[in-house]
């Protein structure tokens, strides 16, 4: 994982390309490069669609090894949806395979000089650059078929659906998974539009003929990755909870403690929750013939994926997140679960966030134009969208256009992006997390629900604003050291409450680049990340005013709990003031 694969789109005669070697960027992975990149080459200025902006792709810093979790791909680039820096995230197959074929990261840059859609194929032989016009608008699980028949199923494809095609705010990145189905995907902040603007409809991966990468101390690697992975049994999230009901186990949680956002941010309990819960859908799947726990990629040993099927035991869709039942579920008053899960198909195919379009479709019927609860109406809004009529390109241009183009004024976005499935006012900590990353409303960023709900690593009252300050901050640092490594971030259940496995993860990292890293300076890479992704929000224009929740979170009460968001401004200010 040495070299660069630069591919200039917009070149005189055609896309070109170029192999560099790592230099100023040699040690870093998954988020810390896609970020470097972005903030060192990108004009912080340029309009996220055009020949200016890059988007860069990279595994992490473990990705292809025989590392347990180490199959998360970052997807990099200006967003579309937040004008700042984005690094989205991924599980799936391609994290592994590209690593294998040697690169840290692929560049797309430019732009475009024709219409024509491009097909990359990239293997132990090189890179081969092809027009392809036959794939245009393809969804992306018939996208994947038209691959699977010239290329096989052994290979990874990394995709974007129509929406990425016609540039769509919400328009995610699909990585397929290890059924070779688009299931996985990059989904925040557009990155899918950015795909689409450099005329790369599909990147095929095949490392066919590549070895595991080698670490420079097998022995010591092998011996840490054996006691990561006990760690990772050992502790109940990771253990037990995650493979048993998947991420959707938190719907009763969240939903119990108050703070499950029901009706577009309206109250914090929702009746139904019961009949979307992880442990209904777990047993749907198996009744059905599917699989409650299964893994996004080879080398997952937690698995908190599945299989869903339909009534007549066919594939339907992957077991949909947490986050997608919610924002396609309570979020919309939505509460049967086969609905839930056509949408999340769709999005999938169509090549959409699921968060930012359950967020969209829960302001649509704010605004009215179908009622809550309508989950045929949610299915009708989402083909507009995969279709592209004028209706569907405002929806797929995410909350924040649908609620100005409808008049709405609860639209519950920061910097442009739909808040996930947490009500700020009933955990503040991820609510400061919201508020303050860099990447826009992003729970992943900073889960301060781990000491808020789940007393994972520490205990702090979700409900008031004291030590939220300096959770979220911890949480926002060790999260960006986490995803330059390619890991899942879900090893984080374990890393917080166990020492042990902590020090694993170092001795792993350590053993395979020759490296003496403490946690000290873990902490210092996940500032420095920071730093870069915060700094090229200043230069974009972005002042302590957009690290700030929408108004009605301050003035609205919240049910059960009738609580509002309490963190002062000059607090959420102090957040990067390390
Ligand atoms: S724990 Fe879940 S999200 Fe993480 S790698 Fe495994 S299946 Fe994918």
């Amino acid at each position: 994982m040495d070299k660069i694969l630069r591919i200039d789109m917009g070149a005189e005669g055609g896309p070109k390309v170029s192999e560099t070697g790592l230099g100023e960027y040699a040690g870093m992975g998954g988020r810390a490069l896609t970020s470097a990149i972005v903030s060192k080459e990108v004009p912080p200025l340029c309009h996220p669609l055009g020949a200016e902006n890059k988007l860069v792709i990279a595994p992490g810093l473990l990705s292809g090894t025989t590392g347990a979790m180490s199959g998360r791909l970052s997807v990099g680039c200006k967003s579309p949806l937040t004008g700042g820096i984005k690094e989205a995230n991924s599980g799936g197959q391609a994290s592994q395979v590209l690593a294998r074929l040697g690169y840290a990261a692929i560049v797309l840059e430019g732009k475009p000089q024709t219409e024509d859609l491009y097909k990359l194929v990239i293997n132990s032989e090189g890179v081969k650059i092809s027009v392809d016009n036959s794939l245009k608008l393809l969804p992306n699980y018939d996208l994947v078929e038209k691959i699977k028949g010239e290329f096989g199923d052994k290979v990874a494809c990394i995709s974007i659906g129509p929406a990425g095609e016609m540039k769509m705010s919400a328009a995610s990145v699909a990585c397929t998974d290890m059924e070779m189905r688009p299931a996985r995907h990059a989904g925040r902040g557009g990155v899918g539009a950015v795909m689409g603007a450099k005329g790369v409809k599909v990147i095929v991966l095949d490392d066919t003929g590549m070895k595991m990468r080698s670490p420079k101390d097998p022995e010591a690697f092998k011996e840490a990755n054996k006691r990561f992975v006990e760690g990772l049994r050992n502790h109940p999230v990771t253990g037990k909870g995650l493979p048993a009901y998947g991420t959707n186990v938190l719907t009763n949680i969240i939903n119990e403690a108050g703070g499950y956002p029901t009706y577009n941010f309206k109250q914090g309990r929702y009746d139904d929750a019961h009949l979307i819960s992880g442990e209904t859908q777990a047993e749907t799947e198996k009744a059905r013939g599917g699989l409650a726990t299964h893994g996004c990629h080879r080398g997952c040993v937690i698995r908190c994926s599945g299989i869903y099927h339909d009534k007549d035991g066919h594939y339907l869709t992957k077991q949909p997140e947490y986050e997608t039942v919610w924002a396609h579920g309570g979020n919309c008053g939505i509460c049967d679960l086969d609905s839930i899960a056509r949408l999340d198909f769709l999005d999938d195919n169509y090549g959409l966030d699921t968060i930012e379009m359950g967020a969209t479709i829960g302001v649509a019927m704010e605004a009215g134009l179908i009622k809550f609860g309508d989950a045929e109406g949610a299915i009708r809004l989402m083909h507009e969208v995969g279709k592209g009529t004028p209706l569907g390109r405002i929806l797929g241009n995410g909350a924040a256009v649908t609620g100005k183009v409808f008049g709405v004024e609860r639209v519950p976005v920061v910097k442009g992006q739909a808040l996930p499935a947490y009500d700020p006012r009933a955990v503040q900590g991820v609510g400061v997390t919201y508020a303050t990353s860099p990447m826009g409303a992003d729970h992943t960023a900073g889960y301060a629900v781990t000491a808020n709900i789940l007393k994972v690593g520490g205990d702090v009252n979700p409900l008031k604003s004291e030590g939220q300050i300096e959770l979220s901050r911890n949480l926002q640092i060790a999260t960006a050291a986490v995803d330059a490594t390619g890991m899942c971030l879900f090893i984080a259940f374990a890393l917080l409450d166990q020492p042990d496995t902590f020090q694993a993860l170092l001795d792993m990292l350590n053993a395979f680049h020759g490296l003496n890293m403490t946690g000290d300076d873990v902490t210092a890479l996940g500032k420095k990340i920071l730093s870069m992704e915060r700094d090229f929000n200043a230069r974009a224009g972005f002042t302590a005013q957009q690290d700030r929740l929408p108004r009605f979170f301050k003035t609205e009460k919240l049910a059960p709990h009738n609580v509002t968001f309490d963190v002062k401004d000059e607090d959420l200010d102090q957040v990067f003031n390390w």
